[in-house]
């Protein structure tokens, strides 16, 4: 799986599917944001998890506008795979 062939098969699907074809593909983003406690893929805002049920790691997650070194430090060590089409990636 390339960026190539991603980019290629997304140029073919709708706007608004385009997000969710990419996570259907690669996975969903490592990139993810928090709100009350729930969990939601960056890229196409897929549920992810409930950090109040105690049952989701955010260890290997970074939560978007949460601008602390170890978020920065996960976020250049992070592939396009979860950077492709999130809010932070293409700001
Ligand atoms: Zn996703
Ligand atoms: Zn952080």
């Amino acid at each position: 799986m390339t960026l190539t062939f991603v980019k290629s098969v997304i140029a073919k699907v709708p706007k608004a599917s385009r997000a969710a074809t990419v996570c259907a593909l690669v996975g969903h983003s490592r990139i993810v944001e928090l709100c009350l406690g729930q969990v939601t893929c960056a890229r196409c805002g897929a549920i992810l998890g409930d950090t109040l049920a105690g049952a989701y790691d955010l260890s290997q997650r970074l939560i978007v506008g949460h601008d602390c070194k170890a978020c920065r430090r996960d976020y250049r060590n992070m592939t396009w795979r979860s950077r492709f089409r999130t809010a932070p990636a293409s700001a």
